[in-house]
C-alpha cells in the first residue's frame, strides 16, 4: 500500500502534493515524446499531481508534452510554468502566459512564475500577474531564482506579498538557502519548490549516500527526495522521462530515516555556516 505523500498548503489555501514531477529536457526531441508522456502520466497516477513546465524548456515543447500528458485529466493536475525575465513586461507577461496556455491546451496555469529576475521593475510584472489573476488565466502567482534580497524587495512593490513561491535550486549538495531564504520563506507561510532535487543525478554516486540508502533498500535518489521532503514547507520536483524512475522517486515517501541518519547526511552533506549568495542552474 502507498504512503500518501505529504501535502502543501499554499497562502490561498490550496493544497498540494510536497512531490510533484519537472520537465526540464523534455519536448526537446520527438523520439524521446512517448517515454516523457508516459513518465509523466505515470507520475500523475502515483499523486505526483503537480507539474512543473517553462515556457524554456524545449523550447515550448516540454509544455507541448504536459498539454498531452494531462489530456482529459485536467482537473487531476497542478500545472506550473514559468517565463523568461524579457517577457517579464506587463504586456509580455500576459502574450507569454497565452502562448503557455495555447501549449498546454488548457485555460488556466495553476501558478504562473517569473523563471529569474531580469530588467522590468517587479512592480510591472506584479501588476501583469495580478490582471492574469483576475482574468483567471493563471491561479497563483509566484518567482524563481529570488534570493531573500529579492524577496524582500518584491513585498514592497504593490502586491507583492501576493507571492505564493519561490522556486530554488536545493538539495543535499546545495544546500545554502538553509542559512536565511528557507527560514525567510517558511515564517512567511511562502513555499519554497527544490528545484534540481538530485543535483541533475550528479550526486547519486556519493559514497556515503549509497551507503545510508542501502540501509534502507533504498536508492540514493529516494534518499535525496526524503531529505528534502522532510523540510516544511517545500516542493520537490524530480524530472524524469522513465515512468519505472517516476515510480521510484514516488516512493522516497515511505523511507523512514533515523535522527542518527540524518546526522550523518548532514556530515557528508554540511548545512550552511554562513549567507551564500543563491546558486542557480
Ligand atoms: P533533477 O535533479 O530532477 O534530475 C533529473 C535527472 O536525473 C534526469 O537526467 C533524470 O534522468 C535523472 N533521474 C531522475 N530520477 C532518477 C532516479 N530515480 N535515479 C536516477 N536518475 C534519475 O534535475 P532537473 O534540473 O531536471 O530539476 C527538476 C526540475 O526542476 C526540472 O525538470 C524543472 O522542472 C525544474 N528546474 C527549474 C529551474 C529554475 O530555474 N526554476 C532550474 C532547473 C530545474 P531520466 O529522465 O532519464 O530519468
Amino acid at each position: 500500500q502507498d504512503d500518501p505523500i505529504p501535502s502543501i498548503t499554499f497562502p490561498d489555501g490550496t493544497e498540494v502534493p510536497a512531490l510533484g514531477q519537472g520537465t526540464w529536457a523534455m519536448g526537446e526531441d520527438a523520439g524521446h515524446a512517448r517515454a516523457e508522456i508516459e513518465s509523466l502520466k505515470a507520475g500523475i497516477d502515483l499523486g505526483m499531481t503537480l507539474i512543473d513546465t517553462a515556457e524554456m524548456y524545449g523550447d515550448g515543447g516540454a509544455e507541448e508534452i504536459v498539454g498531452q500528458a494531462i489530456r482529459g485529466r485536467r482537473d487531476e493536475v497542478f500545472i506550473v510554468s514559468k517565463f523568461y525575465p524579457w517577457n517579464a513586461s506587463l504586456k509580455g507577461t500576459i502574450e507569454a502566459c497565452e502562448r503557455s496556455l495555447e501549449r498546454l491546451g488548457a485555460d488556466r496555469i495553476d501558478l504562473y512564475l517569473l523563471h529569474w529576475r531580469g530588467n522590468y521593475p517587479l512592480t510591472e510584472t506584479v501588476a501583469a500577474f495580478e490582471t492574469l489573476k483576475a482574468s483567471g488565466k493563471i491561479g497563483a502567482w509566484g518567482v524563481s531564482n529570488f534570493d531573500t534580497d529579492d524577496m524582500e524587495e518584491l513585498l514592497r512593490v504593490p502586491d507583492g506579498a501576493n507571492v505564493a513561491a519561490n522556486q530554488v535550486l536545493y538539495n543535499l549538495s546545495r544546500r545554502g538557502i538553509e542559512f536565511d531564504l528557507l527560514p525567510w520563506c517558511q515564517s512567511r507561510g511562502i513555499p519554497v519548490m527544490a528545484y534540481s532535487p538530485i543535483e541533475q543525478g550528479n550526486i547519486l554516486h556519493h559514497p556515503e549516500l549509497i551507503h545510508i540508502a542501502k540501509a534502507y533498500q533504498a536508492t540514493p535518489a529516494q534518499l535525496a527526495l526524503a531529505f528534502l521532503l522532510e523540510r516544511d514547507g517545500v516542493i520537490v520536483i524530480p524530472k524524469t522521462s522513465n515512468a519505472e524512475r517516476a515510480a521510484e522517486n514516488r516512493d522516497c515517501v515511505s523511507l523512514n530515516i533515523t535522527d542518527d541518519d540524518w546526522d550523518a547526511l548532514d556530515a557528508a552533506f554540511p548545512p550552511p555556516a554562513k549567507k551564500k549568495p543563491l546558486e542557480m542552474l
